[in-house]
């Protein structure tokens, strides 16, 4: 089974542009800041998506372009003003930042109730203490990907290859807490093939393209790809040798169409929380 990131997403947006008109309803607009700095094509492209995603359902958005020799007091200034705007629920900086600006130094700045990235170690501690508000978007969007196709987690061995703070170590986290036995690979991981087939759930968030062969998936395992490596044909490919792996998993996310759109959708949904959260209605 292919899972289908395209459609669950859009399931995702219908959603949330419900809960954004019912807000509405009350005088309620969630509003989305994005801050982008410099002039990578990559990071244009990415914010372009999440404010054609936030127009789609009706959230507020603004952007702050700002030159790529913008001083770091400058833009702490910024983030500072944005934190104390009532019509901005949520603030996101677009990683990464031109040298020498401190992405840690943004994220740290951010109010812990707008940080819809989930980045700030206010939101990271409460992720490992299983009691939070937002959660990373990409992990966030694989657990509601597993949810919506009815796949479940309790009791089953989760291998998650890549420790990074976005991705790698929240899914750990999100999975144990959803009761799955956790094991997380790195690149200094001795026996990667032989951990890799004791998975019956694989997620695999390296950046390398076709890390993951068809001799390390177990078959009937569940494999989920965040990897997004630009080829030399120009095109997305994910970790996992897709064309190999598919025949022997019971389900799969494709790359491109499988997390990558699930990513988008969980910034809405916490921009919409965060929006809730600050006018006292619970989520
Ligand atoms: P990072 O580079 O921050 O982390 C990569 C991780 O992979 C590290 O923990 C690293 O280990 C580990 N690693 C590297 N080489 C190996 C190896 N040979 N074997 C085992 N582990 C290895 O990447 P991110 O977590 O930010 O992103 C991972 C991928 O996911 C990228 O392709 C990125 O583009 C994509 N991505 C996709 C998103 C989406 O929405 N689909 C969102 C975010 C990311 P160590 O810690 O030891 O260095």
């Amino acid at each position: 089974m292919r899972l289908d990131g395209n459609t669950m997403a859009a399931e995702v947006r219908a959603e949330v542009r419900s809960e954004v008109a019912a807000l509405k309803s009350c005088g309620i607009a969630p509003g989305l800041a994005v801050i982008l700095v410099g002039d990578d094509p990559a990071s244009r492209v990415y914010v372009n998506h999440k404010q054609k995603d936030c127009a789609e359902v009706g959230i507020y958005s603004e952007e702050f372009a700002l030159p790529a020799d913008t001083a770091e007091d400058e833009l702490l200034a910024l983030v500072e003003s944005l934190n104390n705007r009532g019509d901005i629920s949520g603030i996101l900086c677009q990683a990464p930042l031109p040298a020498p600006l401190d992405f840690g130094a943004v994220v740290a700045a951010v109010s812990p109730a707008k940080d819809v990235d989930a980045f700030n170690a206010f939101n990271v501690g409460h992720i490992m203490l299983g009691d939070y508000t937002f959660l990373p978007c990409t992990p966030a969007g694989i657990m509601e990907m597993l949810r919506r196709a009815d796949i479940p987690v309790a009791g089953r061995h989760a291998v998650v290859v890549g420790r990074s703070h976005i991705v790698g170590k929240p899914m750990a986290m999100m999975l144990l807490h959803a009761n799955a036995t956790v094991t997380i690979c790195h690149s200094k991981t001795k026996n990667l093939p032989e951990l890799c087939r004791q998975a019956d759930i694989l997620v695999a968030a390296v950046g390398r393209a076709g890390l993951i062969t068809a001799d390390m998936v177990r078959p009937g395992a569940v494999i989920i790809d965040v990897g997004m490596n630009r080829g030399a044909d120009g095109k997305l490919h994910g970790d996992v040798d897709f064309g190999a792996v598919e025949p022997i998993a019971s389900a799969i996310t494709p790359v491109p169409g499988g997390v990558g759109p699930m990513t988008r959708a969980m910034l809405l949904k916490n921009t919409v929380t965060a929006a809730k959260r600050q006018n006292g209605i619970a989520v």
